[in-house]
Parts: C-alpha cells; structure tokens; sequence
C-alpha cells in the first residue's frame, strides 16, 4: 500500500535515539541524578491540586510559569526580562518548531553549521523550511568569517547557532552571534541547551541590541527534567507574539506547566548537579585520553570521542557490556564518532572500565 504522505517527507527518517532502560543509559545527554524524594513529594502536592481543576483548560499563556522562567534567566544572565519575552513549550523542540512555522515555510531556507544538532534539519523538513548546511572547521569550530559568510550567501529565514554545540562540545563565542545577527534579514537562533553546564556568557546578554534574535533553552539537560518536556526561549515580545500564532491552543498542560513551576521552584537543588556532573565529564576526559583516543573539547555534559574505523562495531561492544552511547558517526563531518554523556559515578567508572575492554 503506497500512503499518500507528502513527497518532501518520503524516505526521511525519524528522530529515534535506541532507548534500553537495562542498560547504563549514556546516549540522549540526560542528566543521572533524579529528583529529591523532597522534590518528588512537592511535585505529588502540587499535581493533586492542579488535579482538581482539570475539567478546566489550563492557562493558554502559560504566564505563571512564564514568569518565573523569566525570573530564572534575569537571575543566571542578569538581564531583566519581562514575561513577555518569554516563551515555553514542551520541550526546546516544540519552541524550535514554532520558530520554523513562524518564520520558516515554503520559499524560506534555515541555515545551520554540521555538525550540530540533527533535530533542526528534520523541524525544518516537517514544516517544509528549506535547509542549507554550512561547515565547522576540522575541530568543529564555528568561526566568525565562515559564519557571516553563509548568512550573505544563503539569505536564511532561520539561521540556527547551537552553543554548546551538540554533538561536539563546542562553545561559539559570542562575537559570532552579533556578527550573524548583524549579517542577517532573517531571525537568528542561539540554542543554549547545554549552557548551565558552559558556563559562558548567555546570547540572553545580546537581546536588547539584537530584536530578531532568539535564545532557546531547556529543562531537559542541567535541570535534570528530561522527563517533564518544558523547554522556553527568550526574544522580543514581537517574537514572542509571531509564536503565539502557530502554537496550538493549550499546548502546555496544567499538570506541565505545575511540574515546571515545582522544578523551578527547587532550582538551587537541581543545577546543584551539575558540578558532579562536569566532575564525571572530566573524569571521562581524562579517562579516554589515556586511552589513546581523542577527545574534543567540550563544554557540554557529553563528549565526543574517537576517530574509530569501525564505530558501529565500537557502539556494539559497549552496548555487550552493558553501556549504551550515541552512534553519531552516520551524520554529517562525523564519521568515525562516537557521542557519550558524563553519567553518576559509578556509571561513568563502567562506561571506562568497558571503553578500556576494547583498547
Ligand atoms: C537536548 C537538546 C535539546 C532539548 O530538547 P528538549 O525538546 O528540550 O528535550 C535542544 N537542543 C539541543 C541542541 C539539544 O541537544
């Protein structure tokens, strides 16, 4: 049977990560370290209220969580920003969707730098936004000239920074962001992901100079939310105002919107990880460069690491040993690669002893 799914979309391939919960789980970059049983009690408090009304809508502004999300970046970026140039969806991937339908579509190009992270390629495929790629150097930096110089050519809608960068590490600095804002007609992403753990100076700082640029960041990683699929963005209350034109109507449910603001609300408690985390990273640093192998620097809670030649052959005998990683090495400038994220101790001291196996 032929379906009749649009012709842009045949032979693409899904998102889809492998997920082998009996497994060390070291693969989608999650933070290891789950909530408190005094967070988790605070979370059953609040769901249970929010319960009682759930015959109702939820707030389709979403304004408290927005709020106190706002509230979060003023205090980590020390940039005031109103509840109006704040923005919440489930997950940074919903938000990076709502970017492509607002300001992507037929016609318009997104523009990223590969190797970086394989979700935008396929948002801006499923909203039927062109994509360019662009190249990092061999060490996958991003440099100023290289970046300017993709924006003049291509004249993007969208064009996407990612920083930390994933799946390398990399940070861009800031001086490459104002440049592509300043080159460009079109709106300018900084996905920040990854950067309580970066802890470099946030694109948040460049949105008073730069009204058409976007901030993206996420529970899912530092916070230790994976789980809960709240990602935000900030930008100008415009940019806010174009999204609320494609979001559909309550898309963030009562009972995600309670979570998120409970997780907030623990916030000290939650990026109190990530110390340990980084700590766990270097440990990995360390512990794979005296393997021979290399490392690039990253400023991430992953790393990548090789080059091997035969990395699917790698990535399977991790995974006999009970330790899945992230095959990346079938994506653009990867080939050889290997992706793994900084786990608990005792995770990362497997993932070693297994890495070492094979050495
Ligand atoms: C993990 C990740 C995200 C986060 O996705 P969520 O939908 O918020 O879980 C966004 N961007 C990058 C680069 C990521 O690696």
């Amino acid at each position: 049977m032929t379906l009749p799914v649009r012709d842009d979309l045949v032979g693409k391939k899904p998102y889809g990560a492998p997920q082998l919960p009996e497994a060390i789980q070291l693969n989608v970059n999650e933070n290891p370290y789950p909530p408190s049983a005094a967070l988790v009690a605070d979370l059953a408090r609040a769901v249970s209220e929010a319960g009682a009304s759930l015959n109702r809508y939820p707030d389709r502004e979403a304004l408290g969580l927005r709020l106190d999300l706002a509230a979060y970046l003023t205090r980590v970026t020390g940039v005031a920003l109103s509840v109006e140039q704040v923005w919440a969806a489930n997950g940074s991937n919903e938000v990076l969707q709502q970017v492509c339908q607002a300001f992507g579509g037929p016609g318009r190009v997104a523009l990223g730098f590969e190797p970086s992270y394989s979700m935008h390629p396929l948002l801006a495929a499923g909203t039927n936004t062109g994509w360019v790629a662009e190249h990092r150097a061999a060490d996958f930096t991003l440099s100023l000239e290289v970046a300017v110089a993709a924006v003049r050519r291509h004249q993007p809608a969208i064009t996407f920074l990612t920083t930390p960068n994933n799946p390398t590490g990399t940070v861009t600095a800031l001086d490459v962001v104002t440049a592509v804002c300043e080159a460009s007609t079109g709106v300018v992403v900084v996905d920040e992901a990854y950067a309580e753990f970066g802890g470099t100076v946030s694109a948040v700082t460049l949105l008073d100079a730069h009204p058409r640029l976007l901030v993206s960041r996420t529970m899912s990683k530092a916070f230790a939310g994976a789980g809960l699929r709240l990602g935000y963005l900030a930008a100008s209350a415009e940019v806010v105002d174009a999204l609320r034109l494609v979001r559909l109507p309550y898309h963030l449910s009562a009972l995600t919107q309670t979570a998120a603001r409970v997780a907030l609300a623990h916030t000290d408690e939650l990026l109190g990880t990530v110390e340990a985390v980084k700590a766990q990273r270097d440990r990995m640093v360390a512990g794979i460069g005296a393997l021979g192998l290399t490392v690039v620097p990253t400023a991430a809670n992953f790393l990548l690491f090789g080059p091997f030649e035969q990395p699917a052959q790698v990535w399977q005998q991790l995974l006999d040993r009970g330790v899945l990683v992230r095959d990346v090495s079938s994506g653009p400038g990867l080939a050889g690669w290997l992706r793994v994220n900084a786990g608990t101790e005792d995770e990362t001291s497997a993932f070693l002893a297994a890495l070492a196996e094979l050495a």
